[in-house]
């Protein structure tokens, strides 16, 4: 029998007045019971809506049927089938405009938990693996052919996974110490613990993958040498987009001001999510504002919370509608006490006598019409000057990609704004046998699609060198 209820079953999670002062997992996910009775919604829907709203194609139907039979196991080897990093995308998938946003049982209600369900699975194989026959992964004979990846984000995982799985000899090369890009130096232990990241690439290293640490490609080595030097047949560019960008204002070298990319990487890095027991190698103010409103801005603001800052505000320019973060930690952030300051537009960061940041003046702003975006401009309403007393400020308005690679690398192609030129089908770059991916070529988008990225690339590698 179907659960007709016409909610989601919520997730148990910390209370917001507690977890706002620690760094554990905000939720906590489902037990066994819960995930029985959510599955249960599932109209098992013969034309399957909600795949073709998963950019990795999971079978949301089958694996979910799974969970409602209890048969927790076999539900893992179904999603593990097209997704190599559920117990990620589970937690950080915007699942609202994905899978979920075309579940029938939205139409009249809220759609059917399938990240929550995702996560059940994936967290549910990691506590049994030994029982686990779903996770001993076929994999094809050595095929003698070598295959570089630069990056170890999802996009360069995923696409070194594929092609071990296929017999190629992988070795990823990552500028970092640690690998798994955003999801390791950016998004936060609350929304995503390391230990579950490296496990899922532990997963990866288990198929035969190597990963060189602390090598930077384009300075160590180029690609160029990689090819033609060390006998790589492929390469796989999954190099993200690290760089961030700044409203250009006036006040942005103050101290106390950070890109949001160096404001997280120094929390979950350098281990300022442990405080006490590790010094926190990050100053926070009082009061903080962070300028964005994307899912970076609420992992700022959110940190900072809990770093103790008693004001926090996100400073957005248009409405909560426009705001691209998870729809979630929209939610959890207001419940742990962020201020939003929306239709609001810094205009100035203004410091103290020792250069410190101590104000940042803003101005309040109305939605025009829509822009190239699709989205309403937001315009100046005049005199609608404020200022905000804040310690510490926290841009976080977008990323682009590193130039380090597009200026070694002659004969690649790259749009106007940094991001590599590839193929959307099978990310074939403009230079024989190089392919890119993920955040590198969209710029700054989502875990699901540069795993989907790394995925057609690995498809498209095979093709290549297959028909050598
Ligand atoms: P990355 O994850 O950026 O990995 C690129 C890797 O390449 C890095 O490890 C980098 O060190 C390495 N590298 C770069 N240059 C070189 C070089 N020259 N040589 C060697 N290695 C190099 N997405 C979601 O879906 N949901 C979310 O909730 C979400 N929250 C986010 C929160 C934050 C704070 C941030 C920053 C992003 C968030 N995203 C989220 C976006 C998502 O994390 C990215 O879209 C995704 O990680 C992109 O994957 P990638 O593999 O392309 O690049
Ligand atoms: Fe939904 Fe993401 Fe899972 Fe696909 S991978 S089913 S989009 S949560
Ligand atoms: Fe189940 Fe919703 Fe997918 Fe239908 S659309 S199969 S109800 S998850």
């Amino acid at each position: 029998m179907p659960n007709m209820s016409l909610h989601k079953l919520p997730a148990r999670e910390q209370a917001p007045d507690i977890r706002n002062t620690n760094f554990e997992e905000v939720s906590q996910g489902y037990d066994e019971n819960m995930a029985v009775e959510e599955a249960a919604r599932c109209l098992q829907c013969k034309n399957r809506p909600c795949v073709a709203g998963c950019p990795v194609n999971v079978d949301i139907p089958a694996f979910i049927a799974h969970i409602a039979k209890g048969e927790f196991m076999e539900s893992y080897g179904a999603i593990r089938q097209t997704n190599s990093l559920p117990a990620i995308c589970g937690r950080v998938c915007p699942q609202e405009t994905q899978c979920e946003q075309l579940c029938v049982r939205g139409i009249k209600g809220e759609p059917v938990g399938i990240g929550r369900l995702e996560r059940f699975a994936a967290d549910y194989a990691m506590g049994h693996k030994k029982e686990d026959g779903a996770q001993k992964t076929q994999k094809r004979a050595p095929n003698g052919k070598r295959v570089a990846v630069v990056g170890s984000g999802p996009a360069g995982l995923t696409c070194a996974g594929d092609l071990a799985k296929l017999g190629y000899e992988v070795t990823i090369f990552e500028a970092l110490h640690t690998p798994g890009g955003v999801l390791v130096y950016g998004i936060p232990e609350f929304r995503l613990p390391k230990a579950l990241v490296r496990e899922e690439i532990a997963t990866v290293e288990n198929l035969g993958v190597a990963i060189e640490t602390n090598t930077v490609v384009g300075r160590a080595m180029s690609l160029d040498e990689l090819m033609n030097d060390e006998g790589y047949a492929a390469l796989f560019i999954g190099t993200g987009a690290g760089l961030p960008n700044f409203q250009k204002i006036p006040g942005e070298n103050l101290n106390g001001v950070y890109s949001a990319n160096e404001f997280l990487t120094r929390i979950n890095l350098m281990k300022a999510y442990a405080f006490p027991e590790a010094d926190t190698p990050v100053r926070v103010g009082k009061s903080v504002a962070v300028i964005g409103g994307g899912n970076v801005a609420m992992d700022a603001a959110r940190s900072a919370r809990r770093l103790g800052a008693r004001h926090v505000y996100i400073v957005y320019r248009r409405s909560e509608k426009e705001m691209p973060a998870r729809a979630e930690e929209v939610h959890h952030a207001r419940e742990e006490g962020i201020i939003f300051r929306l239709l609001c537009n810094p205009t100035a960061i203004e410091g103290d006598e020792n250069g410190e940041v101590a104000r940042i003046r803003c101005v309040e702003m109305e939605l025009g019409d829509p822009d190239a975006s699709g989205r309403r401009r937001p315009v100046v309403k005049q005199g609608s000057d404020f200022t905000l007393e804040v310690q510490t400020v926290v841009v976080a308005i977008g990323n682009s990609p590193n130039p380090l690679i597009k200026n070694t690398t002659p004969g690649l192609k790259t749009q106007s704004w940094g991001g590599i030129i590839a193929d959307e089908e099978t990310g074939e770059t403009s230079k024989p046998f190089v392919y890119a991916g993920g955040d590198a070529v969209s710029g700054a988008a989502t875990v699901i699609l540069a795993m989907g990225a790394g995925k057609k690339a690995a498809a498209a590698i095979h093709e290549k060198l297959s028909a050598k």
